[in-house]
């Protein structure tokens, strides 16, 4: 799927949809701190959700670059692709390093909305940007045929939301293995299951309307057949997976960044003070311009990375500059449009300061631009490692 034609039409099916879930919508969801059922149940049903899963185990089969401009004109129509796209990301694991059998049994699941993936642990309390110091463990019990998992587990969003998570736990202790990124396992279990019967979910309140939980793992048992691939290769799979989830960011970045220039040069147009409108004060006008040039060259980048990826080449590098310019366009876009706004930007009814407090995240999570200017500086430049 690659003619221009062809994703102009999924982005108006995209557009089609978010058009009946209103900024009242998303508001008024972001003042309750309630999840958008209503918004991810017609998304799936209308198959985007499954964009990124193969025609064979039921999914639309589209490549990254479109994939990506789904996730972008959620948030270029004033939604927010978040609640919903860790179902989009997360499949790269299981697609790539599942069993046949496992991508049988999730995958067409998945695609048809009977299962919900949305969550992804990762983080813990004592590891963050340095995964691979976690401790959660995950034992194999003495007869093979479970894992025992404990451990703690920090900000993992959407799990209230989900029928299953992907986990990462190490599976051999660090002493017993040469470098720290060995040992580690990705592994998919049932949610429903652990909850109350070894997993505790403790939610945290962060400044935008995701439901985020420290998971406390006490002797929680998930079956052996709960692994994804290989024991110990846990790291490199979810690593697999980074570049794809740094060109599906960038396409939210870059959605953030369109809907602020395009509110900040409505308002500009519209807003009259000193008896003209403030967007023919150049003060007002070129710092829109700006963050429209830069919004466009993050997206050139987006498709860059995407392109790369598709075709099977090394794009760690594009991967990561896309979501480094996609997240500072779209933050230098939301700051601008504050300014164009002036008051009114602090008043909830016109969803900047919303959109503010969501874009402003992607500089931090699921990974800040520091590391990723420690990958430029280190892989691309040759220059001295520092950790
Ligand atoms: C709303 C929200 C949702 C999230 N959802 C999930 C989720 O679903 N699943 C999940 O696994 N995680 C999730 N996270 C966690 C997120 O991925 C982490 O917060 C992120 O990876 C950074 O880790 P940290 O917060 O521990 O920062 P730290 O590791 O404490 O780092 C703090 C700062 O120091 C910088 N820093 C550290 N070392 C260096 C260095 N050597 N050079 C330069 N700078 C450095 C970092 O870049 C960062 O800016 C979520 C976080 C938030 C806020």
């Amino acid at each position: 799927m690659d003619t221009a034609v062809t994703r102009e039409g999924l982005r108006e099916g995209v557009r089609e949809i978010c058009a009946r879930f209103s900024d009242g919508y998303w508001r008024g969801l972001d003042a309750r701190r309630e999840y958008p059922e209503e918004f991810v149940r017609t998304m799936t049903e209308s198959g985007y959700l499954g964009a990124f899963i193969p025609d064979e185990y039921g999914g639309m089969g589209l490549g990254l670059a479109d994939t990506s401009v789904i996730l972008e004109e959620i948030n270029r129509s004033g939604g927010n692709a978040q609640p919903a796209h860790a179902q989009v990301y997360t499949m790269g694991t299981l697609l790539k390093h599942g069993s046949e059998e496992q991508k049988r049994e999730y995958l067409p699941k998945i695609a048809s909305g009977e299962i919900r993936l949305q969550a992804f642990g990762v983080t813990e309390p004592e590891a963050g940007t340095d995964t691979t110091s976690l401790s959660t463990t995950a034992r194999r019990s003495p007869d093979g045929d479970r894992y025992i998992v404990n451990g703690r587990k920090m900000y993992i969003s959407r799990v209230q939301h989900s029928d299953c998570m992907i986990l990462l736990a190490r599976t051999t202790p660090r002493e017993e293995v040469k470098r720290k990124s060995e040992g580690l396992s990705v592994f998919l279990f049932d949610l429903g299951e652990a909850e109350g019967n070894g997993l505790t979910i403790n939610p945290r309140r962060v400044m935008i309307n995701n439901e985020t939980n420290e998971l406390v793992f006490e002797d929680l048992e998930i079956p052996a057949g709960a692994l994804i691939g290989e024991e110990g290769q846990g790291f490199r799979y979810v690593l697999d997976g980074m570049n794809a989830e740094r060109v599906l960011i960038a396409a939210e970045c870059i959605g953030n960044g369109r809907w602020f220039v395009d509110k900040a040069t409505e308002r500009a147009k519209e807003r009259e003070v000193f008896g003209r409108p403030i967007g023919q004060n150049q003060g007002i006008q070129f710092p829109i311009a700006r963050a429209h040039v830069r919004v466009e060259a993050a997206d050139l980048m987006r498709f860059r990375a995407a392109e790369m990826f598709e075709s099977g080449e090394p794009c760690g590098a594009e991967a990561n500059m896309a979501l480094l310019l996609a997240a500072e366009a779209a933050w230098e876009a939301a700051n601008v449009a504050m300014q164009t706004f002036g008051g009114y930007s602090y008043d909830a009814e016109y969803d900047v300061e919303r959109k503010f407090r969501e874009t402003r995240l992607f500089q931090v999570a699921p990974i800040s631009t520091n590391l990723i200017l420690s990958y430029v500086g280190e892989h691309v430049l040759g220059l001295p490692r520092s950790f």
